[in-house]
């Protein structure tokens, strides 16, 4: 297992809240236009001129969403920064800032900090982000982190849950169930390490699921697909919960129902072969894990041949009218009630 391999502690209280806040947010530039005053005041000013600003949060807490046996600090700072620019990119906005606020408990030496604050650093650096802001303050539990991001968007580029029809195709990018198999793989091995601590694990078999559930990546290189392809979704949310919540939330939103096709739900190898191991069904994983931020949109028909040979895009379904019902039509062609949850029963 991974384990803490710094040798020097700094306690927080050395440090004091501003000394820490300094500390962690000194590397920090400033790459957006729209950034007028960053870190260092009573608030950040952005200017978009003329753009329709998207807000989104998340709230990350140890124990709930992640257990840092496991997941190393720097990747739960990449992570933290990650599922709020999904969220941004599900809007089909462009990110340009986050803020981050943390509660931290005195267990926590600065140099875990310093690693949660490298991967935060990495991932603003890679996706292009401003850290703007945010808060310090002391928790007597775990850690917490809540990550705020912003985004810019033409009034005419928004994309909402609501704007699905009835016929429009339904896409999917990458492929799913990963991020979930991954996490079934570390909860194992952290079993195994809990009877013998050395016993080394071979993840070798495993590394592409364990980097969707550690190191995941939001996609904005499909936002600039779509804009090569010219292509706008009618309708378009990121896939956190499980596929068929999302899809769900898409039907209802936009009062639509579908029809799924589960031998279209795009599936890794390294998905399928750890099912297989595992004893449990890939479908049924790869339409209730969560955690894989795809996008998943509909299109109208028209553009269809726009993107159907594209590697990254899967359709996997159509929109009907919200009286035909939400679906999923199996290989064996039966067509089963596409519910949130309750999958458990999917194989009988
Ligand atoms: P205030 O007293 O107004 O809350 P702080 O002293 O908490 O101000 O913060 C000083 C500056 O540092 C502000 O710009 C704030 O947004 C930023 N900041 C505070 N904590 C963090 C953090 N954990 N990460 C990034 N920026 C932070
Ligand atoms: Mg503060």
């Amino acid at each position: 297992m991974i384990e803490d391999k710094n040798e020097q502690r700094t306690s927080l209280s050395d440090l004091g809240e501003f000394g820490l806040i300094d500390h962690l947010t000194k590397n920090f530039k400033i790459t957006q236009k729209s950034t007028i005053k960053g870190i260092g005041d009573d608030a950040a000013v952005l200017d978009f001129d003329n753009k329709k600003i998207v807000v989104t949060t998340d709230l990350l807490v140890e124990g709930v969403h992640f257990d840092l046996s496991y997941m190393p600090l720097k990747h739960l700072g990449y992570k933290a920064i990650i599922v709020n620019l999904s969220d941004v990119y599900a809007m089909n906005a462009k990110a340009t800032q986050v803020t981050i606020s943390i509660a931290v408990s005195n267990r926590f030496p600065l140099e875990a900090l310093e690693e949660l604050y490298a991967g935060i650093e990495t991932a603003a650096s890679i996706y292009k982000v401003d850290v703007v802001g945010g808060d310090t303050t002391s928790s007597n539990t775990g850690l917490l982190i809540s990550v705020t991001a912003i985004g810019e968007v033409e009034d005419d580029n928004v994309v909402y849950r609501s704007g699905a029809k009835p016929n429009d195709l339904l896409v999917v990018s990458g492929d799913l169930g990963g991020a979930y198999m991954g996490l079934q793989v570390l909860e194992r091995e952290k079993e195994v390490f809990k009877v013998n601590p050395n016993n080394q694990p071979d993840l070798d078999a495993y590394t592409y699921i364990i980097e969707r559930q550690l190191k995941p990546e939001a996609r904005k290189d499909i936002l600039e697909l779509l804009k090569e392809l010219d292509v706008k979704p009618t309708s378009m949310i990121d896939v956190s919960d499980g596929l068929s919540s999302e899809i769900l939330h898409l039907c209802k939103n936009s009062n639509v129902g579908c029809d799924v096709y589960e031998n279209k739900i795009p599936l890794d190898p390294q998905v399928i072969s750890t099912c297989e191991e595992f004893n449990v069904d890939s479908t049924t994983i790869a339409i209730n894990g969560g955690e894989d931020y795809e996008l998943l949109f509909t299109i109208q028909q028209e553009d269809f041949p726009k993107i159907k040979a594209n590697p990254s895009l899967s359709i996997i379904g159509h929109m009907k009218e919200a009286s035909a019902g939400t679906h999923l039509v199996t290989r064996a062609e039966s067509r089963i009630e596409l519910k949130a949850q309750g999958w458990k029963n999917f194989n009988d």
